[in-house]
This record gives structure tokens, C-alpha cells and sequence, in this order.
């Protein structure tokens, strides 16, 4: 029988291994509050090499995490983004496979491969009526020829990565998605609708698909765009599946995941009430934000944590333009709101958290502080054991943290409230 992902699912992320009970922690809270939450451990290959670590240690921190709170629900790990020349070291720990197509995005397959498949569509031409969609969906040939033009030859890709791991692993064995959110142009509702369909030609069993929104999804904080514009095309996508599910034969239990970046509080809202008004699923993966929880936790608890806090904000201002290359794109950062380091190092911890914590109703806050120090963590890497003894140190004030995060701003507005 095949692995099969629960309706809500929520993915967690760690840069230093160190937070697996206190995320799973959330998660528990989360199910005895009514909402089935299934925790998924994901972390990216870029993580991987800018910590220095591997993706067995992932499967090692949620197997334990599992057993030390004795959680008897379902988990995952997920390879995030991984394409066929990163894939081999996840082979074995993972269940969970995220195949980025983004790089072929855009690429055209043979003039021959998208005829027969716009061939294939014929039944789809003209008025396509979507429940959901008002007015439904006019298609023309031209459009499907588009599509196809600019997503098949992606779709491909992931044929041949997901069959590389079908033969590797067994194709009962693992959960795939298909990603397309790290691309430059979101993906309509339309092109989400014969995505689809090329998925299905494919014989792509995926139960998430991660397609772009329009907006920025900055890493670490908030929504920026229109809410109305982005409610709109997630019902849409939403919609789109639903039919998809239906007319393409694609797995039931297929879902949206959204690739959220962390804290995108503006649209948590908007996602909640059409999950729930759809009957959908949904997966939300978060970024790396629980290492945030720990500098804030490190900063209250005070003298040497505060220390390090102080310290990885100091050199990550002089690292600013090394720290941000590999984010360019999914940050911003206004340098003139960035504290000096001597400002910073006459903080106490609490105006340390204050700064950094994302509560947009605190004075305090300064999202470009949040920024650079979330991209900040190939510093506290290079720490090395100084700065893990010290998650070991004040575990419990980080744990706090960390778990109050993850439930408080995250699991509770989207999937509970
Ligand atoms: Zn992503």
C-alpha cells in the first residue's frame, strides 16, 4: 500500500538538530487542541552545506524526537528541493521527497512531446466548469500549447527523478511533491489545472504540489502583497485540484503545500477559512525560523547566551553581503534600519528578543534585524560546539521558545482558530 500523507500536515525545520522534541512538542499541543497535525522534518541541501551537516542527521533528530515524547502518529522527513544530481545522501533517511522542477521551467520539451500532449487535452478545450470557479475556465488551444511549452519538459524532470527513486527506495515507500515555487513567475490557477494534467500523463503519483503564489514569501517574515489576490488564486488552486483529483485520476489525497518561508501571518487567516470551506488538505513547510527561537532564548537567558547572540549579530553585519547572496532573492533588507553592533551589545536580552521576535505589535521589532540574523546561522555553524553546548545549556528558556512559536503563531491561526 502506498505511504499516504495525512489531510494537515505542517513541516518543521532545524538548522542544528537540536529543537526535535520542542517542535514536536507544538504538534502534540496542536492534537490535543482538535487539529490532526502530522509533523514532517524537513531542511533543504543548502542548509545541509552551509551547517555542515547530513541528511541522515535529520531522520536521527525525528526518530528521537518521536520516541522521547512517545508520539504514535505518523512523521516524515522530507528532502526538500532536491533534484537528481543532489538526491543520492536522502535516498536512505527520507520518505518524503520535494522534486524542484524550477531550473526547467520555462525550457521547452520536443515540438513532438507537447503536440501529443495538447492532443491529449483536446476534451479540455472551450469551457472547462470548475466547482468553485465562477464562470469556470475558457481554454484555447494556444493556452495549452503555452503551458505545455513552458511546464512540460519540468514535468518530465520529475518523471525521471521520481522513477530514480521508485527504483531506488519502492514506489510504496515515500511521499512526493513536486515544487515550482522557487521560480520567477507565479503559476496561474489555469496553468495550475493542465500542470496537473501533465502530472497525471506523467504517472506522477504526488500528494502536494508546491506551485508559486503572487507576493513575496521573504524567508522569516511577513506576507508581502496583495491578501485579496493571493485568497483568490489559493481557492482557485484549491478548486483546480479538486477537479483534478477527479478528472486526471491523480491520488485523493492531494494537496497544496505552500513553501511559506515562515511567518506569513497576513494570509494564515485567508488560508484557514478556504481549507475549511474547500474540505482540502494542506501542508505548510516553514523555514528555518526555530533557530531564530534560539538566539531569542540564548539572549534571555542572559549573560553568555546573550553573549553569542550579540556575537553572531556583530560578525553577521560585517558578512552581511556572504550572508545574503544564496537568499538574495527571498529576503530584504533595509541596512539602514540595522542597528550598530555596539548599539546591539549594550541591549539587554529582553531588547535583544524584542528586536528579533516576530511581533509586529511590539515598537521594538525591526524586520531587517530578523532578516539578517536568520540568514545568520552559517556564523553560529562556525561557532561550532560553543554555540551547541549553549542550546544544550538553556534548553529549557530556547524550548519555550521554540514550542510557543511554532503553535502559538503558526499551527493555531492556520489550522485551528
Ligand atoms: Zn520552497
Amino acid at each position: 500500500m502506498m505511504m499516504t500523507l495525512e489531510k494537515y500536515s505542517f513541516g518543521l525545520g532545524d538548522r542544528f538538530t537540536h529543537q526535535g522534541r520542542a517542535q514536536l512538542a507544538a504538534v502534540i499541543k496542536a492534537n490535543e487542541q482538535g487539529a490532526k497535525v502530522t509533523p514532517v522534518w524537513n531542511k533543504s541541501n543548502r542548509e545541509h552545506g552551509i551547517v555542515g551537516t547530513e541528511p541522515a542527521s535529520v531522520r536521527g533528530e525525528a526518530d528521537s524526537a518521536v520516541a522521547a515524547l512517545g508520539w504514535d502518529g505518523s512523521y516524515y522527513v522530507d528532502a526538500d528541493h532536491i533534484g537528481l544530481k543532489i538526491v543520492e545522501p536522502f535516498i536512505e533517511p527520507s520518505d518524503f521527497f520535494t522534486l524542484d522542477v524550477a531550473d526547467f521551467i520555462g525550457k521547452a520539451a520536443s515540438a513532438e512531446d507537447i503536440a501529443a500532449f495538447v492532443d491529449k487535452c483536446n476534451r479540455y478545450l472551450g469551457a472547462v466548469s470548475v466547482e468553485g470557479i465562477e464562470g469556470g475556465f475558457d481554454v484555447t488551444k494556444e493556452m495549452v500549447e503555452q503551458i505545455a511549452g513552458k511546464y512540460l519538459l519540468a514535468i518530465r524532470e520529475a518523471g525521471k527523478i521520481y522513477r530514480y527513486l521508485a527504483s531506488a527506495k519502492g514506489e510504496d515507500n515515500f511521499i512526493t511533491e513536486v515544487s515550482m515555487d522557487e521560480t520567477d513567475q507565479p503559476q496561474t490557477p489555469i496553468e495550475m489545472l493542465f500542470i496537473l494534467a501533465a502530472i497525471a500523463d506523467e504517472g506522477l503519483p504526488i500528494q502536494t504540489i508546491a506551485p508559486k503564489f503572487t507576493g513575496r514569501f521573504n524567508k522569516g517574515v511577513d506576507y508581502v502583497g496583495d491578501v485579496e489576490q493571493f485568497t483568490r488564486e489559493f481557492e482557485q488552486d484549491l478548486a483546480v485540484i479538486n477537479y483534478a483529483v477527479k478528472q486526471f485520476g491523480l491520488a485523493e489525497n492531494l494537496k497544496l503545500s505552500i513553501h511559506s518561508g515562515s511567518d506569513k501571518f497576513a494570509i494564515y487567516g485567508p488560508m484557514n477559512r478556504a481549507i475549511k470551506k474547500f474540505g482540502a488538505g494542506l501542508h505548510v513547510k516553514t523555514a528555518g525560523t526555530t533557530w531564530l527561537e534560539e538566539l531569542i532564548g540564548l539572549a534571555l537567558a542572559g549573560d553568555e547566551g546573550l553573549g553569542i547572540a550579540e556575537r553572531v549579530y556583530r560578525q553577521a553585519l560585517t558578512r552581511c553581503d556572504e550572508l545574503c547572496g544564496p537568499y538574495a532573492t527571498v529576503i530584504d533588507i533595509d541596512e539602514g534600519r540595522l542597528p550598530s553592533a555596539d548599539d546591539v551589545a549594550g541591549w539587554s536580552g529582553e531588547e535583544f528578543a524584542d528586536a528579533l521576535r516576530h511581533d509586529q505589535a511590539c515598537e521594538s521589532y525591526n524586520r531587517s534585524f530578523r532578516q539578517l540574523l536568520h540568514v545568520g546561522y552559517k556564523i553560529a555553524a562556525e561557532m561550532g560546539a560553543e554555540f551547541t553546548d549553549a542550546l544544550d545549556s538553556y534548553e529549557q528558556i530556547i524550548a519555550r521558545n521554540v514550542t510557543e512559536n511554532i503553535y502559538e503563531r503558526h499551527i493555531k491561526p492556520i489550522f485551528l482558530d
